[in-house]
């Protein structure tokens, strides 16, 4: 197996160059968390982006930070954090910022702080064949084009490496609380649809977690409007959201990400041992084994979603995918060697 150790986009674009004219299938690689999410994929090399880490422009006033991708998500709060700002990525401190962006990742706080493709306003990249390509621009009014950052966000290193991005950040709350509350499902919903901004709404086999941010006085108040809904609810300031993320869930087995609509999680949910769903986002974590994980996809399948593998094996699996044929062809074009990850999306 190579190894490719780029410190600049320059040097990613003669890699892939280089790869695309002698057939090197090449795997990107940034904080190795994730890797599990995709297809397997047979690669002759390894294109590591962590030494691509430098900041090259950070204007907290302007609440915008400009990275290079191989930059370590933890060394990223750190910086924002001297100015009481934050990059809600929620991810792990060794993972990647590109790594972040390509696994298509989001917040448990997506709720409120939105998806995090959302937050890319601008986008350095290198295609398959070598080509350095901008996309979007620093500040929103001057985005012309396709909105190509959103499409590279979720492609698992299929479609090119993402070399910098600009990303809109976000002021730290003044006060941030998690409520414990007894219930299931159908509360959580509730809860969801009732308290105005809520954080996240977490429910699990043990029972439901709701993170509040903001002003300390709106805390209160969004503390009043759960405890209307759920009068056993306690407060645990200071409590990680969630207090056990599905990325540190113990042993090796399977674990999906199955989305569907928020309104059918409950069937897509009932009758698994761990699992972790977002209420009123449509996102729920399960773990299963080899032999359920058909029984659990075919669940999804009738409820109209995908459960793609996000750790252990069963790839993407079969899904619903619409736009088969368009994401051939932006494979095609983005990368026409076909020597990027082959095989990984759902372009095969
Ligand atoms: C089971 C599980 C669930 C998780 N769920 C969440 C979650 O919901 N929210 C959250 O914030 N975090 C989640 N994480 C944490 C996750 O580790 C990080 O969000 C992040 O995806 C990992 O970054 P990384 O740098 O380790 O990426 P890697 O694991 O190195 O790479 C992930 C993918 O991105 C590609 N890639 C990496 N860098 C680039 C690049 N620069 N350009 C193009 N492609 C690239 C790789 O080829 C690979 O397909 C989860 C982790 C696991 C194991």
């Amino acid at each position: 197996m190579d190894l490719i150790h780029p410190r600049t986009p320059a040097d990613v674009a003669e890699a892939l160059r280089d790869s695309s004219a002698s057939g090197r299938r090449v795997l990107v690689v940034g904080g190795r968390r994730h890797l599990d999410k995709g297809n397997p994929a047979e690669v002759d090399a390894e294109l590591w982006t962590t030494q691509l880490d430098q900041v090259i422009a950070y204007e907290p006033a302007e609440m915008l930070a400009v990275v290079q991708a191989g930059m370590r998500v933890g060394a990223l709060a750190e910086l924002l954090a001297e100015n009481g700002q934050e990059w809600p990525a929620d991810a792990p401190a060794d993972a990647t910022v590109g790594g972040v962006l390509a696994s298509g990742s989001s917040s448990a706080r997506r709720l409120k702080v939105g998806a995090l493709r959302d937050t890319v306003t601008e986008m350095m990249l290198v295609t398959g064949d070598g080509r350095i390509v901008k996309t979007g621009a620093r500040t929103v009014k001057n985005v012309t084009g396709y909105d190509l950052h959103r499409l590279l966000t979720g492609s698992l290193g299929t479609l090119g490496v993402i070399t910098q991005v600009a990303l809109k950040v976000r002021p730290w709350p003044e006060s941030r609380r998690t409520l414990v509350v007894p219930g299931g499902l159908d509360l959580a919903t509730a809860l969801a649809a009732e308290v105005p901004l809520a954080g996240g709404v977490l429910a699990t086999p043990g029972g439901i977690e709701v993170l509040l941010e903001g002003w300390a006085g709106e805390v209160d108040e969004l503390e009043g409007a759960v405890s209307a809904l759920a009068p056993d609810a306690a407060p645990l300031d200071g409590a990680p959201f969630p207090r056990a993320p599905w990325w540190t869930w113990p042993g090796d087995g399977t674990i999906v990400e199955a989305a569907v609509s928020p309104s059918r999680v409950a069937a897509v949910v009932d009758g698994s041992g761990a699992f972790a769903a977002l209420a009123g986002v449509g996102l729920a974590w399960v773990a299963t084994s080899a032999e359920e994980l058909g029984a659990l996809r075919a669940r999804v399948a009738a409820a109209g979603g995908i459960a793609p593998a996000v750790r252990g094996a069963g790839g993407l699996g079969e899904g619903p995918v619409p736009g088969h044929e368009v994401h051939r062809r932006l494979k095609a074009s983005f990368d026409p060697a076909g020597i990027l990850a082959p095989g990984r999306g759902w372009h095969r």
